[in-house]
């Protein structure tokens, strides 16, 4: 009888032992949805261009790994050292030079205004408004607010866009 006793007690204390280290793994329903709460308003700070270039496969996982602190607020290209400064803020970060990963430094979009058709399609992709112009007209970019992301390149019809060394 007071084995029995004894035995019950071991498995009882054995459980209830496994049940509290399963609860001290797991998050909180609140602190879950804090998390998803910051992970969103990282996310609005980014430029959505999910183009993958911070090594990330799109803005909302760049935005996870922000917040579990697997990464530098610096690797988004597109969004230049503007986002670097909000993010820096948002998260209470040191701010960073912008990480240019396989890509030269100091280098900026450059349109042959001649060959320029006015198709709008760089505007459209550039994630920082950093090209001005009007349909069929000539664009032009605006120096200091390009980033050198290279994302205007590809939708160029006419390939009238090169990056130069920034002066
Ligand atoms: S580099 Fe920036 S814009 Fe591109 S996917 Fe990453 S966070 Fe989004
Ligand atoms: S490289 Fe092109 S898309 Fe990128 S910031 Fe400069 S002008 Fe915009
Ligand atoms: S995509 Fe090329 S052709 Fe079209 S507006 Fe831009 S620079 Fe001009």
């Amino acid at each position: 009888m007071m084995l029995s006793l004894f035995i019950a007690i071991i498995i009882i204390s054995l459980f209830a032992i496994s049940i509290a280290s399963l609860s001290a793994n797991e998050e909180s329903p609140i602190a879950l949805q804090t998390r998803q709460n910051d992970i969103e308003k990282i996310e609005r700070l980014l430029p959505q261009t999910q183009c993958g270039d911070c090594g990330f496969n799109g803005c909302h996982p760049y935005a996870e790994a922000l917040i579990e602190n697997n990464v530098e607020i610096n690797r988004c290209l597109p969004g230049g050292d503007e986002t670097i400064k909000e993010l820096a803020m948002f998260l209470g970060a040191e701010i960073l030079p912008l990480y240019k990963e396989n890509k030269a430094s100091n280098i900026i979009a450059f349109i042959d205004e001649a060959v320029c058709i006015g198709c709008v399609k760089c505007i459209t992709a550039c994630p920082v408004d950093a090209i001005i112009g009007a349909p069929k007209q000539m664009h032009s970019i605006i120096n200091q607010y390009c980033t050198g992301c290279e994302l205007c390149i590809a939708p160029c019809p006419v390939d009238c866009i090169s990056m130069v060394a920034a002066n």
